[in-house]
This record gives structure tokens, C-alpha cells and sequence, in this order.
């Protein structure tokens, strides 16, 4: 039998955990952290994703606030509006969602919010610091992976990880991430050869490539950990799947996460965690 890795399970542990840091921030502070996120434009699925972060902040006690943009806006519009979020002392996390109106640039997002600020770890001053080994937080998906690991006990160190996928969302700070928690690590893009015979090789593997169903029993070696960040709506009979064929792992991989249900409800609660931690560490020291 595999053993299911619950992110459900997790992600509730992990907020669980917030709730006395959040009443302990009110506390001291007369406040409770606070996150901004800007929507622009009409995206149903975006709409539904920035409610859903809104309920997460209230049932831990954090504030929010939404600001909803026409798509119509201009890049200089969005700009001040990061500007003035990036300037306001009440607002300790920011989240732009993604995807932006093809008008506007991510680019210039990422450029702009605060690092102290940047609740999703995403910035380029934020990566800055997260590939010189200097956090200040971690990005929400992989940290949400190491994160699990953790909870099951899986032992990293030491080990041969394979990640598959290099995007600045998951695929490389998952890697950096495995290699600072002492594995070590091969990295694995689309045109990576012979991709099975690393994936093989590995006790762990990560797959975030972003291609339903991608990989299955044959790619894995026996007892194998598996960790699945694909998601994708269009799995057999419209259900959502991952990149992996999670149904092909019983009785071969040692471990794994399932999707839905995996990786998936880990993002949320790491974002809540990240606006936290910036929380506390600006209220600790206002020049940081
Ligand atoms: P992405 O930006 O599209 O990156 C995909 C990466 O996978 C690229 O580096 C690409 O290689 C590589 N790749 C594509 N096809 C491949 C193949 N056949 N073999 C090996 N590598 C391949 O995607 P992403 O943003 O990292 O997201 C990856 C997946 O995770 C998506 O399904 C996304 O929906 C999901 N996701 C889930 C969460 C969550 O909360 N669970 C969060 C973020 C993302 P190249 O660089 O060579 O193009």
C-alpha cells in the first residue's frame, strides 16, 4: 500500500499552528496581520482563488483586504496602487494574481512589490534573497512541499531527488530548497534526455512540469517518495489530476501525494504562514 501523503491534513496543521502566533501579533502590536491582494480584470478562476485566500486569512484571526481592479487598468494605475501597499505600515503581505490582463506586465510586478513585503516569495528581490540562502520567506509551493515531508517524517537528507520542471514558481526553489535540507539534486526540464533513467534513480521526486499524467509506475524506482504539483482539470472524465498516474503507484511507490488533495492545499496555508513571518519580522524591526 502507498501511503497517502494528506496535504488536507497538513495544511490544517499548519494553520492550526498560526492561530496563537496571529493572537499573539494582536496582542502586542493592536492589530492583526494583514494581507493585500490586487485582482485585475474578469478571471472566474482567479476571482474564486482570491475569495478562498480571503476565508483561509479571517478563520486564522489575519485581516484582508481585496482590491479589485478593471482590466482595463494601466501598468502605471497598478503600479502606484503597489507603490501605496508597499508604503502602508497596516499592510504586512501583498499578493498580485496571477494571471495579469495581457496588457500588463508580471514583470514589472515582480520588480516592484517590497521583498518584506512579498507574500508569495516570488519577487526578484525576494528570490534574491531566497537563492543567497537568506529568506526572507520561502515560495509557497515548494516551501508547502518541504513542509509535508516534515509532517510524515521523510528523510531528505542524504537522499537522491529529482525535480521535474525549473519554473521560479516551484521546479527551482524546490530544488534549492531539497539541496539546502541536504539531498542531492537532479534538476529536470522538457529537454532533459532520457528523463526515466533519472527519475529512476531517486528516492524522491518531485514533478511540477505542468503535463497531465506525465509520468507513472514505470518512471519510479520500487518505494519511491512521490510528489505530485501538477494540477490539471482535464484528467479522465473531467476530474482533476496531477502530472502523475497516482493509480499505478499502489504497491510500488512507498509514499506519495495524491491530487486533488496533495500539494494543492498546501499553497494557501504557506501564503498565510509567509504573511505571518513578514508580519513579525517588520513589527521586530521597522528597517527591515
Ligand atoms: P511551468 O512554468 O509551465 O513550468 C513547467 C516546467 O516543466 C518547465 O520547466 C518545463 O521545462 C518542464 N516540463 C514541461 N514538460 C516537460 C516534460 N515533458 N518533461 C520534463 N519537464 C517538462 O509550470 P509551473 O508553474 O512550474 O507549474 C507546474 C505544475 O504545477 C502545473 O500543473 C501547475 O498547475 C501546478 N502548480 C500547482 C500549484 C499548487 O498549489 N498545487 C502551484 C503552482 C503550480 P522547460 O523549462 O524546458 O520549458
Amino acid at each position: 500500500m502507498v501511503l497517502i501523503l494528506d496535504g488536507k491534513e497538513v495544511a490544517k496543521e499548519v494553520r492550526a499552528s498560526l492561530v496563537p502566533r496571529v493572537a499573539k501579533f494582536k496582542e502586542t502590536y493592536g492589530r492583526a496581520p494583514h494581507l493585500s491582494v490586487v485582482i485585475v480584470g474578469d478571471d472566474k478562476a482567479s476571482h474564486v482563488y482570491v475569495k478562498n485566500k480571503k476565508i483561509a486569512c479571517e478563520k486564522i484571526g489575519m485581516t484582508s483586504t481585496i482590491h479589485t481592479l478593471p482590466a482595463e487598468t494601466t501598468q502605471s494605475e497598478l503600479n502606484q496602487i503597489l507603490s501605496k501597499l508597499n508604503n502602508d505600515n497596516g499592510v504586512d503581505g501583498i499578493l498580485v494574481q496571477f494571471p495579469l490582463p495581457k496588457h500588463l506586465s508580471a514583470d514589472e510586478v515582480l520588480k516592484l512589490v517590497s521583498a518584506e513585503k512579498d507574500a508569495d516569495g516570488l519577487t526578484y528581490e525576494s528570490l534574491g534573497y531566497f537563492f543567497a540562502g537568506k529568506p526572507l520567506v520561502s515560495p509557497c509551493t515548494p516551501a508547502g512541499v518541504m513542509e509535508i515531508l516534515k509532517h510524515y517524517r521523510i528523510p531528505v537528507e542524504g537522499k537522491r531527488a529529482v525535480v521535474v520542471g525549473r519554473s521560479n514558481i516551484v521546479g527551482k526553489p524546490m530544488a534549492l530548497l531539497l539541496t539546502e535540507a541536504n539531498a542531492t539534486v537532479t534538476l529536470c526540464h522538457s529537454k532533459t534526455s532520457n528523463m526515466s533513467e533519472l527519475t529512476k534513480q531517486a528516492d524522491l521526486v518531485v514533478v511540477a512540469a505542468g503535463k497531465a499524467r506525465l509520468l507513472g509506475k514505470e518512471d519510479f524506482k520500487k518505494d519511491a517518495i512521490v510528489i505530485d504539483v501538477g494540477m490539471h482539470g482535464s484528467g479522465q472524465g473531467g476530474k482533476l489530476c496531477g502530472d502523475v498516474r497516482f493509480e499505478e503507484l499502489d504497491g510500488w511507490a512507498k509514499a506519495a501525494t495524491p491530487v486533488p488533495g496533495g500539494v494543492g492545499p498546501m499553497t494557501i496555508a504557506m501564503l498565510l504562514k509567509n504573511t505571518c513571518q513578514l508580519a513579525e519580522q517588520r513589527a521586530r524591526d521597522p528597517q527591515f
